[in-house]
C-alpha cells in the first residue's frame, strides 16, 4: 500500500479518518498546526502526539513534498520553479510579486489536454491530474524558497498548466485547505481558479459556498473567433458558457473575471471590443475584463497586439461602462509563458 500524503486532506476529511482510527477529534487539528502553522514535516518532532500514534503515522502516511529541479529568477523578482513529483513528473509553478503580496500560479495537471492554439502548456499532452497534496506541495516548496527573505505566499491563482475543472475534486480540496484558518489561512478573496470554460465545473463551483474568485478564459467576443483558438468552445459555445457564468453568479454573488488575451489581428479590433461589451451587458453579468498581453511562443503563429490596439480596446470597453484592467507583465526575461520552461526541459530529455 502506498503511503497516504497528508497534504491532500481537508481538515474535516482528516478528522473523520483519525477518529475512525480511534483518535480524539483534536488530533487532526494538532497535525494541521504542526504542518501548516509550524512548518514541521517530521512526525518525530510532533511531541504532543502520542508515540504510538506517531509510529502509525510514519507507517501509513507521508509528508512528502516535490523537489526543486530548476529555478529561474527574473530581474523583477518573479520566480519560476520546475518541480519534480514523486513519480518523476515535472510541473511548473511561478511566483509573482505584486505590491499587495506574493501570488503563486499553481499548475493543476501534468500537461494539458484543452489544446488552446496559443498556449505552450498544450505542447505536451496531459499525462495525469495532480493530487491536492501535489498542488499544496507546489505552494509549500515556494514558501521554502521565500523563507530566506522572511516572506511567504499570500495569494493563489490556480492558473498554471492544466485545466482545474478537469480535476475538480482535487483542486477544491487544495483550495479549501489553503483557505482554512487551521490550514494556511489564505483569504478566499485572495484565491482565484481559472477555467477555459468547463460549464459543469463553473456551475458546481458556484455552489461550494466559499468566496473564492472565478476567472474564465474567454479570449474572444464570438464563437467564430473562439472556435479558432479554443477547441473547448465547440463543446460549450458562448451562450452555454454565459448561462453557466450567470448561474455561478446567482449562487455565489461574486463578480467574475473574464480573461482576454490580446492577439494581433484576431480578436483585438474595436468591433471585438463592442461585441464583448454587448455580451456582458446582454447577459447581465457582473464582470471585470482582464486584458492579457500575449507571451509569444515560438512554436505558435500568434503575435501580441500592439500597445495602441490594447489601449484602444481598453478605452472602448471603459466607454461602454465595462470594468477593465490590463494584466501586469512578469518575468519577461525568463521563460514566462505558461508551460514554456517545462516544455523546454522535457523536450530536451
Ligand atoms: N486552463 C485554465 C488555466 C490555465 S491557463 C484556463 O484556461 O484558464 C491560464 C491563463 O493563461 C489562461 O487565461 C490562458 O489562456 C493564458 N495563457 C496561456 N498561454 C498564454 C500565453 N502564451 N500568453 C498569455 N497568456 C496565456
Amino acid at each position: 500500500m502506498p503511503k497516504k500524503n497528508l497534504f491532500g486532506y481537508t481538515l474535516p476529511e482528516l478528522t473523520a479518518e483519525f477518529t475512525a482510527l480511534g483518535e480524539t477529534k483534536f488530533r487532526s487539528k494538532q497535525l494541521f498546526s504542526w504542518i501548516y502553522k509550524k512548518h514541521v514535516y517530521d512526525f518525530d518532532a510532533m511531541t504532543d502526539i502520542s508515540k504510538a500514534f506517531r509510529e502509525k503515522l510514519k507507517a501509513e502516511y507521508s509528508l512528502a513534498l516535490p523537489t526543486i529541479f530548476t529555478k529561474q529568477v527574473a530581474t523583477d523578482g518573479t520566480i519560476k520553479a520546475l518541480l519534480v513529483l514523486e513519480d518523476g513528473s515535472k510541473v511548473e509553478s511561478v511566483l509573482m510579486r505584486y505590491n499587495f503580496g506574493n501570488a503563486i500560479c499553481v499548475s493543476s495537471e501534468v500537461g494539458c489536454n484543452m489544446g488552446c492554439a496559443f498556449c505552450a502548456s498544450g505542447l505536451l499532452r496531459r499525462d495525469r491530474k495532480l493530487s491536492a497534496a501535489e498542488m499544496m506541495g507546489e505552494l509549500l516548496c515556494m514558501n521554502k524558497i521565500l523563507e530566506s527573505e522572511g516572506a511567504s505566499v499570500t495569494h493563489i491563482d490556480v492558473m498554471g498548466t492544466g485545466e482545474p475543472f478537469d480535476n475538480y475534486e482535487e483542486v477544491i480540496r487544495f483550495v479549501k485547505t489553503a483557505n482554512d484558518d487551521n490550514g494556511l489561512g489564505i483569504g478566499a478573496r485572495k484565491i482565484t481558479v481559472s477555467t477555459c470554460g468547463l460549464v459543469d465545473g463553473i456551475r458546481a463551483y458556484g455552489k461550494e459556498g466559499i468566496q473564492i474568485n472565478l476567472a474564465v478564459s474567454l479570449h474572444a467576443s464570438n464563437d467564430h473567433i473562439r472556435n479558432q483558438i479554443m477547441p473547448i468552445s465547440k463543446a460549450y459555445p458562448m451562450d452555454e458558457l454565459f448561462a453557466a457564468i450567470k448561474d455561478y453568479q446567482e449562487n455565489s454573488g461574486r463578480r467574475v473575471t473574464l480573461e482576454y488575451i490580446m492577439l494581433s489581428g484576431l480578436n483585438d479590433t474595436i468591433e471585438c471590443a463592442n461585441e464583448l461589451a454587448d455580451l456582458i451587458h446582454d447577459n447581465n453579468i457582473s464582470a471585470l475584463v482582464n486584458l492579457i498581453p500575449y507571451n509569444e511562443v515560438k512554436e505558435k503563429p500568434f503575435k501580441r497586439s500592439s500597445k495602441e490596439a490594447v489601449s484602444a480596446f481598453y478605452d472602448r470597453l471603459k466607454k461602454r461602462a465595462i470594468e477593465v484592467t490590463v494584466r501586469k507583465e512578469f518575468g519577461t526575461d525568463i521563460d514566462a509563458a505558461c508551460g514554456q520552461l517545462r516544455a523546454k526541459v522535457v523536450a530536451g530529455e
